[in-house]
């Protein structure tokens, strides 16, 4: 193609996303809007990122303040709101030690990394191998795609970094299978989102994570979706009963400015020493501004148990949906994590919600994916049930 036929500035990104005819300019609270100035109802929160809404306050003054004393100084000296965004963490985890870096599969590389050289450099051990699962996600970089269990997400990026392993995701009799003498770490989503908001059994997990504790296989917990309070605990592992050694964050931790994090135990965490990892951006002060304003926010303003009951209400509300139409097979999820399975295309519902100014989301070809702000209230649900019944035909 001659750069005479780009006709417009659209057609000069990498079309990489199917986008949606709607251009947003505006963000407050759980509400959005575009250029002619519509209002959404926005039950997406940026794909599990805005968890306090559009714009907060709480940590706009942070990230204000930031901006008149300093955006950036590299890893190379010390910054003190990372420092305090750690320990936060680390205070309200069971890890010990945290490593910054700006996405979700940034956190996912890092804890890939450390796995390996925990098995290489500490138990000194050749193993490599880490198991994940069928429909997993674990984001679009080398390693990682070759970490999620999607032909799809793999799809024309051959060859594949070898070192994965798959096994079918809720199956009790895959465990049996689930070490060998390679085996260095187990990576799982307690809720996997993009592949179809699917819970993790409660015996499953904790079986799991019985053999990876027997065996020393370092288990990880892909929390970038679920954490950061959209399940309903800061991190969803903390509804299952297990200690992880590794959990990986993002989405949710900065509130919409770019921040990842790996969290560790005091023993996973030994593998990384100076020069073995590192970012040039990760946990910057800015962005570390941003993550210590929205995780403290999280812990000490009681939004969790507010959020705990909405997402009853939500669920209730979605349950009625499903008791008035036939094309809904099930409700699911955790929090406010939350999809419905139908027959036929999500993505035509979707669109039908849209036209009525309600932003959801798919989570696979048949699954309709919400994922409200934590902050949301109960006329916002009545507001969302509303649209839907539409968007069902059922009164
Ligand atoms: C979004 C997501 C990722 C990838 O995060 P990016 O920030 O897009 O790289 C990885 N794992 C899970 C579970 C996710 O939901």
């Amino acid at each position: 193609m001659s750069k005479q036929t780009i006709t417009s500035r659209e057609d000069m990104l990498m079309p990489t996303y199917n986008r949606f005819p709607l251009t947003l300019v505006k963000g407050k609270g759980s509400y959005v809007w575009d250029e002619q100035g519509a209002k959404y109802l926005d039950y997406t929160s940026g794909i599990a990122t805005c968890n306090l809404g559009h714009t907060p306050d709480v940590v706009k003054n942070q990230v204000e303040k930031q901006l008149q004393d300093l955006w950036h100084c590299s890893n190379l000296y010390h910054i003190p709101s990372q420092e305090k965004l750690a320990e936060i963490l680390v205070k309200n985890s069971f890890g010990d030690k945290v490593f910054f870096c700006n996405s979700g599969a940034e956190a996912n590389e890092a804890s890939i990394k450390l796995a390996r050289r925990y098995a290489q450099a500490v138990k000194k051990t050749n193993a490599h191998e880490v198991v994940t699962f069928s429909n997993s996600f674990h984001g679009r970089t080398l390693a990682t795609l070759a970490a999620t269990g999607q032909e799809k997400i793999q799809q024309g990026f051959a060859p594949l970094a070898p070192g994965f392993r798959y096994l079918p995701y809720n199956d009790d009799k895959a465990l049996d299978g689930l070490v060998s003498s390679e085996t260095c770490a187990v990576l799982l989503e307690l809720v996997q989102g993009e592949g179809g908001v699917v819970p993790a059994d409660f015996d499953w997990v904790k079986k799991l994570a019985a053999i990876c504790k027997e065996n020393d296989i370092l288990l990880m917990i892909d929390e970038i979706q679920t954490g950061i309070g959209r399940t309903g605990t800061l991190f969803a592992y903390q509804q299952y009963e297990i200690e992880p050694d590794v959990i990986s964050i993002a989405k949710g931790l900065g509130s919409g400015i770019p921040i990842g994090a790996v969290i560790a135990n005091e023993k996973a965490a030994e593998a990384f020493t100076p020069g073995t990892h590192g970012s040039t951006f990760g946990g910057n002060p800015l962005s570390a501004a941003a993550g210590l304003a929205t995780v403290s926010h999280i812990v000490e303003s009681g939004i969790l148990e507010k959020s705990i009951n909405l997402s009853s209400y939500l669920v209730e509300k979605l349950q009625q949906l499903k008791g008035q139409s036939d094309v809904i097979e099930e409700v699911r999820g955790k929090g406010m994590l939350q999809g419905i399975a139908v027959k036929g295309n999500a993505i035509d519902y979707v669109t039908k919600a849209r036209e009525h100014r309600l932003l959801i989301l798919v989570a696979g070809p048949q699954v309709i994916r919400i994922l409200p702000p934590l902050t949301t209230n109960k006329e916002e649900v009545d507001a969302f049930y509303s649209v839907m019944q539409k968007v069902f035909c059922v009164k």
